[in-house]
């Protein structure tokens, strides 16, 4: 290096950093630059321009976990370079892995839950997909023992979160999907049924409809089924999708059946990074023994080193997570997840009654008979001068992201908001909002948006 630019090196290193020549010029959006630049200033722009996302604890919109202990961190940290898949390379973090399955299998009472088979996915998504994938399979094996054409999968579900849909495009299986109707948000046993023919893999229970947050019965929908086999000898499966309601009803309402207890059910899924209380990353599907998962979708592979079986979408995928789950449950135990998902409840039950009494407001969901959250629509009758998708823009501007959305088919008019109380959520922080909301009810009361008739209909208005 020539002498004379040793200054200038000397003086760049001890410049302030956003005075230093590489940050106070634009950084590149379109193109790889073509050198290097300071890892210390590199961080500064990256860490900068993620300030500019919402505050994800703030987000009451989201069923994922926004909030971690310092302890889950660390072993995220120390896992950072464990590829998932590798189980011969890291032959310890799959044995965790195995361990969740079993601690699964138990706490959904499978028959032998030492011996079930099941894996972690990436999220409920994936973990649906494989779920649905094997009711698919085993029906087709089924019609082609019978000499029945296999053409013409179908598959019965409620209100679905958008998975669903992707699964029966991706896997060419008709969806039939039962609309709401009236005050019926949910599935129903004589809905079900009525949508059952020789051609359906399976029926999809959601514990914890997305769109409500209310449980669908699975119990009835199962003893319905058993009726239905009687009458017909239609044996149709159940695959319970448990994203959320699978880490929280085993802890809340063990008594209430919904689980592998249900001969019918042969199959859940449940998100990790929801109420499971993991970082994001991590889903389970379990089934309820050995013989529903068929063979033909388990894949041997050898050239990580040893044979191991795999059974999932992704290939490499980070291992922190899956041990972060297995930490929560040695950490909290059954009573640990009960006190916090029953603290959630309270103060969804406590948000609930609060903003009940407003009295502008009808409560959708209350807390009660689904997951902690609670919901509300504006009563048809009041004009507030705003409609929801006005309040979730203001309400924005204390930093709060509650979603406005309206129902899905057949119950498009209605619009409401939705608040997941998740870890994290303290009394003090729902307090907090609803000062914020009692704040934005009269900023409108003042000045009342144009369109703002307060009934439904204007449900469509884009704002901005
Ligand atoms: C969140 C959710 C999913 C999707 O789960 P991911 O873990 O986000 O992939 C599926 N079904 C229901 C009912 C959900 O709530």
């Amino acid at each position: 290096m020539p002498l004379h630019y040793k200054s200038t090196v000397e003086g760049n290193l001890l410049d302030d950093i956003y005075a230093s020549t590489d940050l106070s010029v634009s950084l590149p959006k379109y193109k790889i630059p073509k050198n290097e630049q300071s890892p210390r200033h590199v961080y500064q722009v990256v860490h900068d321009e993620l300030m500019l996302d919402g505050n994800s604890r703030q987000n009451l919109a989201t069923f994922c976990q926004t909030w971690m202990e310092p302890e889950i961190r660390q072993l995220m940290d120390e896992c950072i370079d464990k590829n998932m898949i590798d189980k011969d390379e890291y032959p310890q973090s799959a044995e965790i892995e195995s361990r969740c399955v079993h601690m699964l299998a138990d706490l959904w009472n499978a028959p032998q839950a030492t011996k079930t088979l099941g894996c972690s996915t990436t999220g409920s998504s994936e973990a649906a997909m494989l779920g649905g994938m094997a009711m698919k399979w085993r029906w087709r094996e089924k019609m082609e023992e019978l000499g029945k054409p296999a053409d013409k999968p179908n598959l019965i579900c409620g209100p679905v979160q958008v998975c669903w849909h992707k699964f029966a495009r991706y896997w060419d299986v008709e969806l039939r999907e039962i609309p709401m109707e009236g005050d019926r948000l949910i599935m129903t046993p004589e809905e079900v049924v009525k949508r059952c023919d020789e051609n359906t893999i399976g029926v999809v229970p959601t514990l914890g409809v997305t769109f409500t947050c209310q449980y669908e019965p699975v119990q009835a929908v199962s003893d319905a089924l058993d009726q239905l086999q009687k009458e017909t000898g239609l044996d149709i499966p159940i695959h319970v999708d448990g994203a959320s309601g699978g880490f929280i009803a085993p802890f809340i309402e063990p008594e209430l059946l919904w689980d592998f207890r249900l001969p019918r059910v042969q199959s859940i899924n449940a998100s990790g990074h929801k109420f499971g209380l993991a970082p994001l990353g991590v889903g389970w599907v379990v089934w309820r023994s050995e013989e529903y998962l068929p063979q033909d979708l388990i894949f041997e592979v050898n050239y990580l080193g040893g044979n191991m079986p795999t059974f999932a979408l992704n290939f490499s995928r980070p291992g922190g997570q899956i041990v972060a789950q297995y930490y929560n449950f040695l950490r909290l135990g059954i009573e640990g997840y009960r006190k916090i998902h029953q603290s959630c409840y309270d103060t969804a039950r406590y948000l609930a009654d609060q903003i009940e009494k407003i009295g502008i407001f009808d409560i959708i969901y209350n807390g009660r008979g689904g997951i902690p959250a609670m919901s509300f629509c504006l009563k048809p009758e009041v004009s507030p001068g705003f409609n929801l998708f006005d309040l979730s823009d203001r309400i924005r501007s204390r930093g709060w992201q509650i979603a406005a959305y309206a129902m899905p088919a057949e119950r498009e008019d209605l619009v409401i908001m939705r608040i997941l109380v998740r870890h994290g959520v303290s009394r003090d922080l729902a307090d907090l909002l609803l000062d914020d909301l009692q704040r934005c009810i009269a900023y409108f009361a003042k000045n009342p948006m144009q369109h703002g008739s307060g009934s439904e209909e204007s449900s469509g208005f884009s704002h901005g």
